[in-house]
């Protein structure tokens, strides 16, 4: 295994229930986004490795499908426990690389543990059902596990995601070769250690890192694969469908969003002011549901932008590691530059810049809080999901223009309404063409309920009973008592 920095895990493929550098030489570095350095080598595995994974993959799941489910059950259960009792450990990890602060590391290791078990509970009541026939046939559906599954996950959540694939897999009886990050590796990998010491048998869960395109092509056409999960930006979310259908698969995609904010003018612009900066600076700007248009009554948009600019000039910005601070880096040099570009081109069509928007200087790929308003109808910042912490306000005066405005895009993740009047969140509720829609607050996702998009945004969900159904195959069985 290979490591450059004593408190950064070494790094490895697992397959088949072992740790492996695999079988090539070519290797990429992980880097620190607060700081420039390099932490670690990655191994990225070739063809005969992947090989290997999809192999372990059948045999895996051929057992554990016919494992009862009270050991499945336990042995998820004890992986969930190590995972809450290393969650400030793993977290440090995922700052280092990722660049989140250190508590919304740790706090998001707790909630992949409160997934698994919710999943892991929940395909204990994977029912089928009993149809009514006539005396001499038992008609019954059952549900079973749809076989190995492909996987590919993003950086932004390096455990969140992963762990969103693996529990629903592993929990319905499949196994699983998924594809983590390259550039989140280590918390994959000690969540994957986790599995390991609890037990998990070998090939049910293979974790690889290896050149995005080269894995998925050799993968998801592999005969072995059943289903396909993905989550990412929507043009690679297409190019994986497509591919995925061209062999008949199904998959689910959970793809990117912009999603809109809608402050009605019975809200109070302060409060909502402070939630929306809450939700903005998560994992600086970098959620798929992240709030990314806002949408202001007119008859309150002054006091809300006052109060936005200044929640937004309160955020501590700086390395994760350091207590106290709220908004780490941006991911990579790329995405830095990806938001920057947002800002520049909003701002030569007329846009007011009112707080951030300019690069610091120093190491890490930082970005302020950035709040925009007299944002053009055509700057790219209105179309082009952000992914970063930028916060355009859009004045409105009529709520349908607003609601028509909303769902203009062809995206529908996530939207978020304010208001004060049952009514009005309402027309909110019946109006946002969108997945995932909060009032009044701009919270995280919850296990026990669904989370996927409308329109591009994908198709599939993860979370809930949903979650499951990707992950399972519907049988009909008709049972004549006599030939
Ligand atoms: P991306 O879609 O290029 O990459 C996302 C993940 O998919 C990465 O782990 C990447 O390695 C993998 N990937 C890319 N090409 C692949 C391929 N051909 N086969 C298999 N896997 C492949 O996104 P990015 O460049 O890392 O981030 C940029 C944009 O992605 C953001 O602006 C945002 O729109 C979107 N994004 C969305 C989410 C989400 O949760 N929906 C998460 C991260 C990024």
């Amino acid at each position: 295994m290979t490591t450059a920095t004593s408190s950064y895990p070494p790094l490895a493929l697992y397959i088949d229930g072992a740790w492996t550098e695999g079988s090539g030489t070519r290797r990429e570095p992980v880097v620190d986004p607060a700081t420039g350095q390099v932490l670690g080598e990655l191994p990225l595995a070739e063809p005969a490795d992947l090989d290997a994974a999809l192999e372990a993959a059948d045999r895996g799941w051929r057992s554990w499908r016919d494992t009862p489910i009270e050991t499945r059950s336990r042995i998820l259960h004890t992986a969930a426990r190590l995972l809450r009792e290393r969650a400030q450990e793993i977290g440090r990890v995922m700052t280092m690389e990722q660049g989140k602060p250190l508590a919304e590391a740790a706090g998001e290791v707790q909630r992949v543990a409160n997934l698994l078990e919710w999943d892991c509970e929940e395909a204990r009541r994977a029912y089928g059902r009993i149809i009514p026939t006539g005396p001499g046939e038992n008609l019954t559906v059952l549900r079973e596990p749809i076989g190995p599954v492909a996987a590919f996950v993003p950086w932004n959540f390096p455990a969140g995601s992963p762990m969103r694939k693996i529990a629903a897999a592993v929990s319905a009886g499949c196994s699983i070769v998924i594809k983590a990050s390259e550039e989140v590796p280590g918390t994959a990998v000690l969540i994957t250690r986790a599995f390991h010491d609890a037990g998990l048998p070998a090939g049910v869960l293979n974790l690889v890192f290896g050149v995005p395109e080269e894995v998925s092509s050799h993968v998801i056409v592999s005969p072995v694969i059943r289903f396909v999960a993905f989550t990412g930006s929507i043009p690679v979310g297409k190019h994986l469908a497509q591919r995925a259908a061209s062999v008949m698969k199904p998959s689910a995609m959970e793809l990117g969003g912009h999603a809109p904010v809608i402050v009605c003018a019975d809200a109070d612009p302060k409060s909502a002011a402070v939630a929306c900066a809450r939700g903005k600076y998560a994992n600086a700007g970098q959620v798929c549901t992240s709030p990314s248009r806002f949408f202001v009554h007119r008859s309150i948009a002054e006091e809300f932008t006052t109060a936005l600019v200044e929640a937004s000039e309160a955020v501590r910005v700086g390395n994760g590691l350091e207590p106290g601070v709220q908004m780490g880096p941006l991911v990579n040099a790329r995405r830095r530059e990806a938001v920057h570009r947002l800002v520049t081109d909003a701002r030569e069509k007329g846009a007011t810049v009112l707080t951030g928007g300019e690069i610091p200087d120093g190491p890490g790929y930082f970005y302020p809080p950035t709040v925009l308003v007299d944002v053009p109808a055509d700057a790219a910042i209105l179309s082009d999901e952000p992914f970063g912490p930028l916060a355009p306000v859009i004045v409105f005066d009529d709520l349908d223009e607003a609601l028509r405005q909303a769902n203009a895009l062809p995206y529908g993740l996530a939207a978020y309404g304010f208001t004060n009047r049952a009514d009005t969140a309402d027309r909110l509720v019946r109006g946002f063409e969108a997945g995932i829609l909060s009032i009044n607050h701009t919270g995280g996702s919850v296990p026990q309920a669904p989370s996927g998009g409308y329109k591009e945004s994908g198709y599939g969900r993860e979370g809930g009973a949903e979650g499951l159904d990707g992950y399972l195959v519907t049988k009909r069985v008709s049972h004549r008592l006599q030939a």
